[in-house]
């Protein structure tokens, strides 16, 4: 193993001082052991922590990464950015054109608010949402996560699940009786789910693509029947494209499906690596909140001109001229490579992925719910994460989490992450 002593002393001291030592659990190493590397600086691909020990990054700070770390164009537009100042509360230029760049990407989103985060704008869509239809209940998918709020901390995917407590202690009762839980790409509970309370139902949350139990596209169908649901029966579909935004395609998962969502929530990549969120839709509803409307939602630094740069910088870059489309030819190659990685290890594994965003199951079969994920080989999965980590590619500690690739994961790096993993496999 890499030798983290630099590591292991701040993590011991922190453990004092910050609960488990991290600022979010996933970060802690629970599932995987050990002392998690802490990183001391990042370029393009690579991240090398306090010891010196460099990383081809496979975590790419769970996904806002997308054109790699300390990108020479980011870089310009923060310095620019921190050189005039760095919070007004007041209007900004930058604001109108991060909206611009938003709602020309991404389809069904005609008004957007800027927030601070991705449970933020969760939050500020549920509430919204409950506002307009006058109804209180939620439906969300097993394993599916919409950031830490009260009313999406049940059955969540991510850190929550990970670490086995789904349901958090001080999220009230009564709240997370209003969330109903289905599995996901299963329309037919969904269906039951609604016959029994069909008008009770404010809105459906998901995530298109399930990101944080690793990799599912959504089953042929299921998207579409969730619209047709919500449309008979007065309740909006809201889609969480916080992970998927700006990442599987130019416009997000909406821009690969017909289906139209009547909120979108977003976040991670439009920030660039700073602390940024929105959330979107239909001009009628959007118009509902505060101050054009009654709907209250508000925030100190909320279009904080840094996180915009960095932001509007990144969406920039991701227009260049085939960007998409190497990210899905890097992707395919990675794919490709850990399957036959597996293959030749003799190891049962299955890669799921969309476009730059994947995830390596340790079972026979495709995953297409929680129950799927959870059923794959956590023990093997841990020995193999550990191989990976000393052959010098990091990936996010738990075998729920997706991988993502940047635009500076060519060719050369994507095969040293599969020679990684050929090694990681046999011995796992
Ligand atoms: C990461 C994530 C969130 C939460 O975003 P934060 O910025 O961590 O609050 C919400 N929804 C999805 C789909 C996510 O992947």
């Amino acid at each position: 193993m890499p030798r983290l002593d630099k590591s292991q002393a701040v993590f011991d001291a922190a453990q004092r001082l910050i609960p488990g030592g991290v600022n979010s659990p996933v970060r802690a190493y629970k599932t995987v052991g050990g002392v998690p590397p802490h990183i001391a600086s990042a370029e393009g691909a690579r991240v090398t922590d306090l010891d010196g020990n460099e990383y081809i990054d496979m975590v790419l700070a769970y996904g806002p990464m997308i054109v790699g770390h300390g990108h020479p164009e980011v870089r310009a537009a923060l310095h620019d950015a921190i050189d005039r100042g760095t919070a007004f509360g007041a209007p900004t230029a930058g604001e109108l054109s991060l909206a611009r760049k938003i709602i020309e990407r991404v389809p069904g989103c005609e008004v957007v608010r800027l927030v601070n985060s991705g449970t933020e704008a969760t939050m500020s869509a549920a509430r919204l949402a409950r506002a307009a239809t006058g109804r209180d209940r939620l439906l969300k998918f097993e394993g599916c996560y919409h950031g830490h709020g009260d009313s999406f901390l049940v059955q969540a995917g991510s850190g929550a699940l990970t670490l086995g407590a789904p349901d958090s202690p001080g999220v009230p009762a009564a709240l997370a009786e209003l969330t109903s839980i289905a599995p996901f790409n299963d329309l037919d509970a969904v269906r039951a789910l609604f016959a029994d309370r069909r008008a009770e139902f404010a809105a459906i949350f998901v995530e298109p693509v399930a990101g944080n139990i690793g990799c599912i596209p959504p089953a042929p169908g299921f998207l579409e029947g969730l619209r047709e649901l919500c449309d008979a029966h007065g309740a909006l579909l809201v889609f969480d494209e916080v992970m998927t935004g700006f990442r599987v395609s130019r416009g997000g998962y909406s821009a690969l499906t017909d289906v139209r969502a009547d909120l979108v929530t977003l976040g991670k990549v439009i920030g660039g690596g700073l602390p940024i969120g929105a959330y979107g839709g239909r001009a009628d509803l959007m118009q509902q909140i505060s101050p054009a409307g009654d709907v209250y939602q508000a925030g100190t630094l909320s279009g904080n001109p840094i996180a915009v740069a960095a932001g509007e910088a990144t969406l920039d870059l991701l227009d260049r001229r085939g960007v998409y489309e190497g990210l899905e030819e890097q992707g395919a190659r990675l794919q490709a490579g850990l399957e036959q990685a597996a293959r030749e290890a003799g190891v049962p594994a299955v890669v799921q992925r969309q476009g730059s965003m994947l995830c390596l199951y340790l079972r026979e079969a495709p995953a297409v719910n929680m129950t799927d994920v959870t059923a794959s080989d956590r023990e093997r999965w841990t020995r193999f994460f550990q191989g990976m980590l000393e052959r010098g590619v990091l990936l996010p500690p738990s075998p729920y989490e997706a991988w993502f690739l940047s635009t500076a994961h060519d060719a050369g790096v994507v095969d040293e992450v599969v020679a990684a993993a050929e090694g990681a496999l046999a011995g796992a």
